[in-house]
């Protein structure tokens, strides 16, 4: 036996067995690793025992644990890694620290917030982090992702004003900039209002894409936001629902064939599906679709607001109130991943094993969040029932990247640029490849000191920081992260080099900074 560091907590050591594979010769080694497992519920304490043990300090766990605390009971935060905000994480351009909140940072993982998303921003007040407009305007009526039937109503009383309704990319009127749109019909075109768009997409498209607009509107009218499946609805209407349930939105789509969808209508579809959930079509159904585009998740402009400080501000915060002395009802572990949920209906019990030296906590409730591939990755006693875990299974994560190049300056202004980028209409994704063909969507994202938003400036002086960013989004990505940083950089930079029609998106690049959220927990 030898004695091994445990990655997870610093301090801690473990008792490791040699070798994890054995031979059938090599029996000892086979009794000492089994007896190391059996041993392990004996030898091991409760080191605490709450209410509620609450695992994952992303957002839902940080706010969970905050309100019950707010509420009088006692909780105990478990996460796996080193710091909290889970699929939210900053990295600030000024000291390339990730995890950290200044008005330097930008977000690498979640980042916009929509005017419903109501209680994200009352966590934003009460922990110090005001939400900022990032809009060129005070209010979006339609900023890409607007309810479709509301969007729909707009569009039939102001058409010129308004963005069609599959519109994915971001509202830059308020600063009269021109964007970027590569689409197969009209090449590279600069667009600043929705009446440009109308210009850059032939009639057979654009009529296409309208019809489909409606058939999707009407198809929303049917869907409740508040049922997970129909319950009290004629067998017509259930017999609908499940139809849609088992359709992906890329069956969808290729349903649309008849009498013959243009293949840019498609690509646009398709596109507006990988920017809404970060997700190919072939792999989402069209129910969520319907539900996404009626609005039951977040209603409103979905890239209204940013935090200042950056999101991941918020449950940092949190977990360090929630981890100060001060707090006597709440304590936090980090690097500490849950092994084992063993719940005990009988005795009202649930024990938590966590980290890789068991450490356990008793609780009357447990509070279980992350995504579905990382809740499905626990061992649960007694097992999952099989639907919840069959469910588990099939919920593929999104698999999305921002890809951020950093600037000392944001020269694409001085070219009347917004530095939002629009790809449509390739039927091989995106454009030609020598260019990278990785690329749907990019945008200016600097952090709140460059930021030009409502209230805040052109965000331009000494020591402001700059960016630009690059959505990866799907299969793309799964590739696009196969590939070696060099060719990532190469590609990018390529790809913003031809899309603004200026060396200086290469020249004077500062350096790059991605986030691999595929090899996260
Ligand atoms: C690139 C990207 C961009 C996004 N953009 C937006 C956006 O603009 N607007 C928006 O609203 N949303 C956006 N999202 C989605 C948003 O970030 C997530 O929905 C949200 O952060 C999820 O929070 P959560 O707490 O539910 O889960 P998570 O953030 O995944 O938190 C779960 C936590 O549990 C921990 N954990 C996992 N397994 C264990 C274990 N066994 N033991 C202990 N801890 C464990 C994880 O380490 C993590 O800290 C984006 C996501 C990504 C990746």
């Amino acid at each position: 036996m030898k004695v091994t560091q445990n990655p997870y907590s610093p301090g801690d050591t473990i008792r490791m067995t040699e070798k994890t594979t054995q031979s059938p010769g090599n029996r000892l080694g086979m009794v000492r690793l089994v007896a190391c497992i059996l041993l392990l519920p004996i030898v091991t304490a409760v080191d605490v025992d709450v209410d509620v043990v609450v695992i994952g300090a992303g957002f839902a766990g940080a706010a969970a644990a905050h309100r019950l605390v707010q509420r009088g009971l006692s909780i105990h935060l478990i996460e796996a890694t080193a710091s909290a905000g889970g699929r939210t994480r900053n990295f600030d351009l000024a000291s390339h620290a990730f995890d950290t909140s200044t008005d330097s940072v930008v977000e690498v993982g979640g980042t916009f917030v929509a005017p419903g998303h109501t209680e994200l921003i009352a966590l934003a007040k009460e922990t110090g982090h005001p939400i900022y407009n990032v809009s060129g305007q005070r209010s979006i009526r339609w900023g890409g992702r607007a309810t479709l039937k509301q969007q729909r109503r707009y569009a039939a009383t102001a058409p010129a004003g308004v963005w069609p309704w599959w519109y994915w990319g971001v509202d830059t009127r308020g600063k009269l900039r021109s964007s970027v749109m590569y689409t197969a019909h009209a090449g590279r075109s600069l667009f600043q209002t929705p009446a440009d768009i109308r210009t850059l997409f032939s009639n057979a498209t654009w009529a296409t894409l309208e019809a489909a607009g409606d058939e999707l509107a009407a198809l929303t009218d049917t869907i409740d936001c508040q049922e997970d499946a129909p319950s009290s609805v004629d067998s017509s209407s259930a017999s609908a629902w499940f139809d849609r349930d088992l359709s992906s939105f890329e069956g969808w789509i290729a349903a649309q064939a008849s009498p013959g969808l243009p293949e840019e209508a498609r690509s646009m579809l398709r596109n507006m599906c990988r920017g809404m959930i970060a997700q190919e079509p072939s792999q989402v159904s069209l129910l969520s679709i319907l539900k996404s585009l009626k609005g039951c998740w977040s209603s409103g402009a979905e890239d209204q607001y940013r935090v200042r400080g950056g999101t991941q501000a918020i449950p940092l915060t949190l977990t360090a109130r929630l981890a100060a002395p001060s707090s006597p009802n709440s304590t936090v572990t980090f690097h500490s991943p849950v092994r084992l949920i063993d719940v005990n209906a009988a005795a009202g019990v649930v024990t938590i094993t966590h980290g890789v030296s068991s450490k356990q906590v008793t609780a009357r409730w447990a509070i279980v969040t992350g995504s579905p591939a990382a809740v499905a990755q626990l061992s649960w006693s007694p097992p999952l029932e099989p639907v919840p875990m069959q469910l588990l299974q099939r919920m593929p994560m999104g698999t999305s990247m921002k890809y951020f190049v950093q600037y000392d300056s944001p020269w694409w202004r001085s070219a009347n640029l917004s530095g939002a980028v629009m790809v449509a209409g390739f039927a091989n994704r995106s454009v030609p490849r020598e260019w990278g063909n990785h690329f749907d969507q990019c945008m200016e994202h600097s952090p709140f000191d460059g930021t030009v938003g409502e209230g805040e400036g052109e965000g331009e002086g000494e020591g402001h920081h700059y960016a630009l960013m690059c959505w990866v989004e799907g299969e793309t990505n799964l590739h696009f992260i196969s590939l070696n940083k060099t060719t990532q950089r190469e590609r990018v930079l390529t790809f913003l080099e031809k899309a603004y029609a200026d060396p200086r998106a290469r020249t004077l690049a500062k350096g790059v900074v991605a986030f691999n959220w595929a090899s996260e927990p």
